[in-house]
């Protein structure tokens, strides 16, 4: 960069009411990908970078810009010259003065997104346009932020196919209820089939030996032992059935490490999951009731007093459709237990934690914890939050359908 102050600076009059000096100060010259901040004494910044086809003239119109109070609006000008003029906001009325005083005229606000995405949707804007992905949170919300850029895998990351130096992940929170999202344009073909097993476990064998050491691990150290004592606990609580064993089916079973625990604390289980390898597990192993599907497609499962996904619904693009087929398969009077990333906690210690790994397309906050579990119809009875012996932020939360009252006899 190199800065030329003009000394004294060059003066030009301008203005068609009162005439207008200003005082042009100063030359900068930048190199491609340098970038400048205006600031002003309101503590708004106004970044310009030199890209080498030539400038980015504002930060993103409705993300940074409008942060900071700064309002992008195109004018025309009385001689249909066009202008990008960004307003304090708070300023307005000094700027419609403005306009009157110069016969200027406002064409369109730029700032928010109603206005933007209606450019954008002109059919000579979206012929050009690529991929897009949908900006709404399930909150309803139109604001995400970009938070962190990820351009290799975090450490620890399960290692997926795909060409050496492609890794880009952008996540993002949604403004108003704090839900992060990872957007991505990778394959997850197969992420949750049999090479997510090979990825995560090896093979049968390195499942077993995963599922040994954890169902090994002392209570006072294991994520699984205080999942099974707290669900079974409330669970039980809420069920009022003393007489025999209530029955729960684990939605994504996985290493079935869940229902190993439940099995012992004198539920009827079954395991779902959609590889071979874990129902077999789950059956030959753990002993329990299996059944290998696609929880989204399968049908006549049976009904359950309990229905669990524990740490499944953030791997899936749309994880209300899956929690509202749960209705189908819960006995009356039943209850669900979800078990998600939390988001807001996590975020505090950095986008490096295992909370925002790249099979997590949802991470959550209290608030879309509950959008989630309404959205899917369902009641919350309680939300909680943890801090897991492994280290994991954890939001867990009961749910049931809602109660009707019936007609009273
Ligand atoms: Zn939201």
């Amino acid at each position: 960069m190199k800065i030329t102050e003009q000394r004294p600076p060059r003066q030009f009059v301008t203005g068609r009411g009162e005439p207008i000096t200003i005082s042009d100060c100063a030359r900068i010259l930048l190199e491609p990908d340098e970038q400048i901040t205006l600031v002003t004494a309101g503590g708004a910044e106004y970044d310009i970078a030199r890209k080498e086809w030539g400038f980015y003239a504002t930060p993103s119109l409705n993300g940074r810009l409008l942060n900071f109070g700064l309002r992008a609006v195109l004018v025309r000008s009385y001689v249909g010259k066009y202008y990008v003029m960004l307003v304090d906001r708070g300023g307005e009325d000094r700027f419609e003065d403005y306009l009157r005083v110069e016969q200027n005229t406002v064409v369109q606000w730029l700032d928010n997104d109603r206005d933007l995405e209606q450019l954008a949707a002109r059919p000579e804007a979206s012929s050009a346009a690529g991929a897009t992905h949908d900006v709404h949170c399930m909150c309803g919300a139109d604001r995400f932020t970009t938070v962190h850029m990820y351009f290799e895998p975090p450490a620890g990351e399960v290692q997926f196919a795909r060409s050496a130096g492609s890794y880009r992940r952008e996540v993002f929170r949604c403004a108003l209820c704090r839900h992060y999202v990872s957007i991505h344009a990778m394959s997850d073909a197969g992420f949750y089939e049999g090479e997510y097993v090979d990825a995560t476990y090896g093979n049968a064998a390195g499942l077993r030996a995963h599922f040994d050491r954890i169902v090994g691990l002392p209570a006072e150290r294991s994520d699984n032992a205080g999942r099974v004592r707290r669900v079974s606990e409330f669970a039980r609580g809420y069920l009022k059935r003393p007489d025999g064993s209530p029955s729960v089916i684990d939605v994504g079973s996985g290493l079935c490490v869940f229902l190993h625990g439940m099995k012992q604390a004198g539920w009827n289980c079954t395991a779902l999951d959609p590889d071979e390898r874990a129902a077999a597990h789950a059956r030959e192993v753990v002993g329990v009731n299996a059944i290998r599907a696609d929880f989204m497609t399968a049908a006549d499962l049976g009904t359950y007093d309990l229905v669990t996904f524990n740490k499944v619904l953030e791997h899936l693009k749309d994880p209300i459709a899956m929690l509202a087929r749960t209705a189908g398969c819960l006995a009356p009077g039943g209850l669900v237990y979800v078990e998600l990333p939390d988001g807001e906690a996590a975020a505090a210690e950095g986008f490096g934690r295992e909370e925002f790994f790249v099979e997590h397309y949802h991470v959550f906050s209290a608030a879309s914890i509950a959008t989630l579990a309404a959205r899917a119809g369902f009641e919350v009875l309680l939300v909680e939050r943890l801090r897991e012996p492994s280290t994991k932020f954890t939001l867990r939360a009961f749910l049931r359908l809602p109660i009707t009252e019936g007609p009273t006899p």
